[in-house]
């Protein structure tokens, strides 16, 4: 499948829920974001629909997201629909690792390859603050149990705050190291400006070779993050 820049679009990240069980600073406000309504978030069937389309033009690649993917009920069926469509090779999952304890091994065993946890810090009443109430000995029993179960490899993703004391992220560097993790930080991005920040050890930011495109949680087709275009899948019928 070629875009109109004539760009070969091999990447397709799922959103498969706006609902998270954390609720982080630079993420969304204390009281949440206004939930779409369950009748618009698409169902297990028009997901798989989507990525079996999205394969038979070419896609290879698939990431769930969210929100908080692991909060969707049913996500390890999900994932075993979408690792048996034919020519989806990479499989992969952006999570906070809260429910990774739970969920890894039968992850694994649905075809997940591989996941990116989030942790912006290692310090727990840091991560509280930041989370508004996360526990991070959850996050890095997630961790160890992905290890355990060998979904790899792993990636820490870690959001770089405007006030970030390089210190931590020293530490985090050692900790990837230590637990033989890769790592990648982030800028911290005001979303809501516009603002839009490379991620360090990340291929994003250079739109001449980027090669992906979402599908939101209720449906849409966008481009980009960054990008107003978008098409819904339920009237195109898909
Ligand atoms: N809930 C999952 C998680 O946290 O990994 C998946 C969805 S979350 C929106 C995906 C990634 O976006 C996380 O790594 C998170 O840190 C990052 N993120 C969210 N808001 C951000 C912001 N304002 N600036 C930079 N990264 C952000
Ligand atoms: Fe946002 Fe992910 Fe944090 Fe949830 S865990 S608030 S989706 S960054």
């Amino acid at each position: 499948m070629l875009d109109k820049f004539n760009r070969k679009i091999t990447y397709l990240r799922v959103s498969v829920t706006d609902r998270c069980n954390l609720r982080c600073e630079y993420c969304m406000p204390a009281e949440g974001i206004k939930l779409i309504a369950h009748k618009d978030i698409l169902s297990f069937d028009e997901i798989v629909n989507v990525c079996r389309t999205a394969a038979y033009h070419g896609v290879n690649k698939i990431r769930i997201t969210g929100g908080e993917p692991l909060v969707r009920k049913g996500i390890v069926d999900l994932v075993r629909s979408i690792s048996a469509i034919e020519g989806v090779d990479d499989i992969g999952m952006t999570t906070n690792g809260i429910l990774l304890p739970k969920f890894a091994n039968e992850l694994k065993n649905a075809g997940l390859m591989r996941v990116n946890i989030s942790l912006d810090t290692l310090d727990p009443d840091e991560y509280r603050k930041i989370t508004r109430g996360g526990e991070i000995t959850s996050v890095i029993q997630g961790i160890v149990a992905a290890q355990k179960v060998g979904l790899e490899p792993i990636k820490i993703n870690s959001v770089v705050f405007d006030n970030h004391d390089n210190s931590m992220k020293d530490a985090l560097k050692k900790f990837a190291k230590d637990m033989n993790l890769q790592i990648r930080f982030i800028t911290q991005m005001h979303l809501d400006t516009g603002e839009f920040s490379i991620v360090e050890g990340g291929t994003g930011g250079d739109c001449s070779i980027c090669n992906s495109i979402r599908l939101t949680a209720n449906g849409f087709i966008k481009p980009c993050l960054f990008s107003d275009d978008q098409y819904s899948v339920r009237e195109l019928g898909a």
